[in-house]
């Protein structure tokens, strides 16, 4: 009998469980398999009651599975007439090597779909009140990792100093080389950068300096989690309607159940019915 399952590529967005989208919810209830990255909220993963659920990801520097490993998974259990979700942190496709899975279930002619998510490179700028492309500020955004340097590098040189809004991740270890390589390149010292860390959850962080500081100072975000950099006029920016940057509410237990159980199920939902 050939059963050929289905894998689906699901972004689990940026953190607060409930930039969840509607999609990714109700995908997440009828796996049979999860796999999930480091960045994934715990609360997103349980959101897949009936499914077998395995971290994938990188913890304490080591790869749990390699790339490729990773890959072979989701082929043979696919092949095997399962549900797979692979789930990823933001966006599947944005710096998620999303795309080379993709090609790989291509190449083995396993039947797949995307699901995009709301990406960090966007969401935790926004959740500390930074819109990434002020019109008065920023005729455009680029989204860059700092992971390697040289990589990064030759980004740079591509672009005009001033005028862009830069979104930097991976990129908190190598801020003061991301920032001798903007200043080489003509950046001004005196150019606004944010570093937003934990981005959209409780423990978000965020500091505000320039890119002289962000090279040279200690700057005041004591993380070991997830950060972007945000560098251009529009960093100076606070338009957060009041909201503190940390306590961010967490809305998303009733309202994923509300959003989605009925349709889905035809019951009315309990209130205060968790994820889970
Ligand atoms: N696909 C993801 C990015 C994967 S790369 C997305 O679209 O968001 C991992 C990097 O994303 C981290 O090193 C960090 O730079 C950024 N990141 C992910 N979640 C974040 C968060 N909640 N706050 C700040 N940065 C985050």
């Amino acid at each position: 009998m050939n059963t050929v399952g289905h894998v689906s590529l699901v972004g689990a967005g940026p953190g607060d469980p409930g930039l969840l989208t509607r999609k990714a919810v109700a995908t997440l209830r009828r796996a049979d398999l999860v796999l999930y990255d480091a960045l994934v909220d715990e609360r997103v993963v349980a959101i897949a009651r009936r499914a077998q659920r395995f971290f994938v990801g990188k913890r304490a520097g080591r790869h749990a599975l390699s790339q490729h490993e990773i890959q072979q998974l989701l082929v043979s259990q696919a092949s095997r007439g399962r549900r797979v979700v692979r789930l990823k942190g933001g966006d599947p496709f944005v710096f998620g090597r999303g795309g080379e899975e993709a090609q790989a279930l291509e190449r083995a002619g396993i039947p797949y779909d995307v699901i995009p998510g709301v990406t960090s490179a966007i969401a935790a700028p926004a959740s500390a009140g930074i819109p990434v492309t002020h019109r008065d500020h920023a005729a455009a955004f680029v989204v860059v990792s700092g992971h390697d340097v040289a990589a990064f590098q030759s980004t740079v040189h591509a672009l005009k100093p001033g005028g862009i809004t830069l979104v930097i991740l991976m990129g908190l270890g190598r801020r003061a080389e991301l920032a001798s390589t903007l200043l080489a390149a003509g950046w001004s010292a005196e150019t606004s950068a944010a570093i937003v860390a934990d981005g959209t959850l409780p423990t978000q962080q965020v500091w505000r300096g320039s890119l002289h500081a962000l090279g040279t100072q200690q700057v005041a975000v004591d993380t070991d989690g997830p950060a972007v950099i945000v560098i251009g006029a529009v960093a100076a920016l606070n338009l957060s309607g009041g909201a503190a940057t940390s306590g961010v509410v967490d809305a998303a237990p009733e309202t994923i159940d509300e959003a989605v159980a009925p349709r889905a199920t035809g019951r009315r939902v309990r209130q205060g019915t968790r994820i889970g």
